[in-house]
């Protein structure tokens, strides 16, 4: 069969694990709903698990998966940062990616692959083959903005950001500590910085880059990186790319069951994404701040593990204990009826989307920030680790639709500040004034996404663009 006569097709190859998988999927779905695409997805075998399979299975017909061989990276460290292990992972898939492209070829009009943050080295594959090539970033233009200054940063550096006294200076956005700038650029000497330095040559060197959120949450970002720049790859901003409902059981449903009767605005949700998780002083503190407020809460408890080992390891021990064990004494049977305590996981999307839900107290984790802003949620930030603080910094600051809480000396956010917090929020002034900023960029992220909006534009501007290349 002549390949111009077919369907133009995209090969998505999302980093390890579901948080990078979705996202992917939700842009997935607009190409092939609104401008006609078919999809393959490739992805790592060692992660392939019941939830990931069922998700991928449940795709619509026009996007397929398939999975690489085993990668082993027994070889690395114990320690080696995830991000390390991610982007190790892609560099030793190409011969794979290769083979698996080659039939794709033939069989497909295969017009575009799609790497992610971090398994640019893909698209190595891609070019041997001449596919054109593209980044997808789940987080948002301040990720790209510092990423695309990173070498020039890195030429003038005499130390770790975390050691600057003066703040990072990146266009479009309020000055950045150096403290809060992206985790894995925090350690110089770790394999880790190399690696994000490798990714960041790559991002410019791409066709294009797709990004995960919309003009008007980072306008002035969103201006500036319109303009063409020779030697940059063009950015399209075609977010914010949610799910529209969250896959729940019977805990679930039961926590919508307990929105239903709280009333309207009245719950704070409490959760810090898919891995985050705290010592076992800080969540007694947590529950107590929030026993203190007196305000509603919905919270999401996990068991508390040293932050130090986000990683796989990490997932193994949250499941394997009962988190709620580690509450303080009586917490559960005083606030009764005012909070409710969920163990590891909640519906997020849909509680976000609620109307007895009126706060979010979050990690600030990209994917949370979006759902938040789409339903017009105000939030209180609580950064832990990846790009979080600097989407802190940015919602704070910028898009002002968030507060902040000051830990003490000794790193600990105690239960009088979180108290006090909450409270502000819910019932105060400045939670007032966030919740309006909040609904007006609610507003936006909706119009957006509709004919017309700007994330719209840019994907279409994205399909035609792949449309007009010439199938190899
Ligand atoms: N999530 C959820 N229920 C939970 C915790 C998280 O549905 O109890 C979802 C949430 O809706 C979001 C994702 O997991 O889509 C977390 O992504 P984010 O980028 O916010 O944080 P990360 O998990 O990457 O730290």
């Amino acid at each position: 069969m002549d390949n111009g006569a077919r369907q133009p097709h995209i090969v998505f190859f999302p980093s390890a694990g579901m948080g990078h998988i979705l996202p992917m999927a939700e842009l997935a779905k607009l190409l092939v709903d609104r401008h006609h695409f078919t999809v393959t997805f490739i992805t790592f075998s060692e992660h392939s698990n019941k939830t990931q399979d069922a998700f991928l299975a449940s795709l619509p017909s026009s996007i397929t998966s398939i999975s690489l061989p085993p990668i082993p990276l027994s070889d690395l460290p114990e320690n080696s940062a995830v991000e390390t292990r991610m982007s190790i992972a892609a560099a030793r898939s190409v011969p794979h990616l290769r083979s698996l492209l080659l039939p794709l070829l033939s069989s497909t009009r295969l017009v575009a692959f799609i790497a992610d943050l971090f398994t640019t080295t893909g698209c190595d594959a891609a070019k041997a083959l001449k596919i054109q090539h593209f980044i997808f970033i789940p987080t948002n233009l301040l990720f790209v903005t510092l990423m695309l200054h990173l070498p020039a940063l890195n030429a003038e550096l005499s130390c770790d950001f975390w050691e600057l006294e003066q703040p990072v200076l990146l266009p479009g956005y309020p000055p950045i500590p150096g403290t809060e700038i992206l985790h894995p650029l925090q350690d110089r000497k770790n394999e880790c910085y190399r690696w994000m330095l490798e990714h960041a040559k790559r991002y410019r060197e791409a066709e294009g880059i797709l990004v995960n959120t919309f003009d008007a949450i980072e306008p002035e970002a969103a201006n500036l990186l319109k303009k063409e720049e020779p030697g940059r790859a063009t950015l399209y901003a075609v977010g914010p790319l949610i799910r529209a409902h969250a896959v729940s059981g019977e805990e679930g449903a039961h926590c919508l069951r307990w929105l239903d009767s709280q009333p309207t605005g009245s719950v704070l949700f409490v959760s810090f994404g898919s891995v985050g998780s705290h010592s076992t002083e800080q969540l007694g503190e947590l529950a107590l701040g929030l026993e203190a407020s007196g305000q509603r809460f919905l919270w999401v408890v996990r068991t508390p593990v040293d932050l130090n080992s986000v990683g796989s390891n990490y997932i193994e021990a949250q499941s394997a204990d009962n988190p709620l064990a580690y509450l303080p004494e009586g917490f559960l049977e005083r606030t009764k009826g005012v909070g409710l305590v969920v163990p590891s996981w909640a519906p997020q999307v849909d509680i976000l989307a609620h109307s007895s839900t009126g706060g979010f107290l979050s990690h600030c984790g990209w994917n949370s920030t979006l759902e938040s802003m789409a339903r017009g949620v105000p939030m209180i930030v609580w950064p832990l680790f990846a790009e979080q603080r600097m989407n802190a910094v940015m919602m704070v600051e910028g898009a002002k639709v968030a507060m902040r809480l000051k830990a003490r000396k000794d790193g600990i956010f105690d239960r009088k500040k979180i108290s006090r917090v909450v409270k502000n929020l819910m019932e105060g002034e400045e939670g007032e004034r966030l919740r309006k900023s909040a609904k007006e960029l609610q507003a936006e992220a909706a119009a957006a996404m509709t004919e017309g909006g700007s994330s719209s534009v840019a994907l279409a501007a994205f399909a035609e663009k792949l449309k007009s290349f010439p199938t190899v």
